[in-house]
């Protein structure tokens, strides 16, 4: 039986964005030898001043760490650093282990577990929730797919990342948590947006309402977090709403696969989809409220 992956093992760390970054520094406080490779290079010069090593590439990565973790935007991004023949899976080895915690299709998450079958190394799809401030308070909630041996393994990492960890079944099955988390924060978001677009048409002040809501039955986490930020327009993300659109982009397609209509998903869907158009899809995904105000 393989050991929990201890500090102070060599680690992989691809995607360094919002969520990414706390979290590789979260790991390099613990103790962990932290490997990092990132599209800009920016943030990388800032990780490696603080102690992190620059992998030269993906095959000198996966030839190095004992595991290997990626916080990427999408799918297509993980398929590239995954699958390929430069790639993670190609040029891993039978002990490495391949975590993947960006928010992906699970389809592509059964094709990758193929593939990594195929060259006798394991993958865990673990997507989170809990948004930026999480990632900081290394307090995300961690939704495994996988094998429990895998989990005992990387447990350690999460446990340095995050508070909650809990694995929802075989392989994809983390992310299918993930689309049912993204259903419920999308119509809570457009749930207090409606509120706020609404107050204001009113003639109520935004801010008080965001009060009166977080006292009352309508209390979130999303009000506790943005719900101030909704009220003083202020938008930088946190969590961009084109990220957001394309994990809606997911549910859909499950949604088809499944037969099930899920309506208020779908008009939030739409909602990203607006903001989009505007070219607003880099603001957090609370923005929904402009396209709201928009049309009183
Ligand atoms: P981000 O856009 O801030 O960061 C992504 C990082 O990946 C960037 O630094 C980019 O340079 C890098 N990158 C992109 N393509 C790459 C490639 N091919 N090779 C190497 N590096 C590459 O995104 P984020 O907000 O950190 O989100 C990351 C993932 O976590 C997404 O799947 C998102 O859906 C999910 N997520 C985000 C939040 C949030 O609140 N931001 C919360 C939970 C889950």
């Amino acid at each position: 039986m393989r050991q929990p992956i201890a500090p102070p093992a060599c680690i992989g760390f691809i995607g360094l964005g919002v969520m990414g970054r706390p979290m590789a520094r979260n790991l390099m406080d613990a103790g962990y030898r932290l490997m990092i490779f990132n599209r800009s290079q920016e943030v990388v010069s800032r990780l490696v001043a603080e102690g992190a090593v620059e992998a030269r590439d993906l095959a000198h990565m996966a030839q190095q760490c004992e595991a290997i973790i990626t916080m990427l935007p999408d799918t297509a991004a993980v398929e590239s650093v995954m699958a390929g023949p430069d790639g993670l899976i190609a040029n891993a080895h039978p002990m490495t282990l391949l975590i993947d915690m960006s928010t992906i299709s699970p389809k592509m998450t059964l094709r990758l577990r193929e593939l990594a079958r195929a060259r006798a190394c394991r993958l865990l799809d673990a997507p989170v929730t809990g948004g930026q401030q999480g990632a900081i308070d290394a307090t995300l909630s961690i939704m495994v797919g996988g094998e429990q041996e895998d989990l005992d393994r990387a447990r350690p990492l999460f446990d340095t990342m995050g508070k909650t960890v809990t694995l929802c079944g075989p392989a994809g099955h983390g992310q299918l948590a993930k689309a049912c988390n993204q259903i419920a924060v999308a119509i809570i978001i457009e749930g207090v947006a409606e509120a706020l677009a609404f107050a204001k048409v009113v003639g109520l002040p935004q801010d008080i309402m965001v009060n009166l809501l977080k006292s009352g039955l309508a209390q979130s986490r999303v009000l506790d977090l943005r719900g101030d930020r909704m009220a003083a327009h202020e938008f930088t993300p946190g969590f961009k709403a084109r990220l957001h659109r394309k994990d809606l982009a997911i549910v859909r397609e499950l949604m088809n696969e499944q037969g099930i209509d899920l309506p208020a998903t779908i008009i939030v869907e739409q909602m990203f989809d607006r903001l989009f158009e505007r070219g607003q899809g880099d603001l957090d995904h609370t923005a929904i409220l402009t396209v709201l105000e928009g049309q009183a």
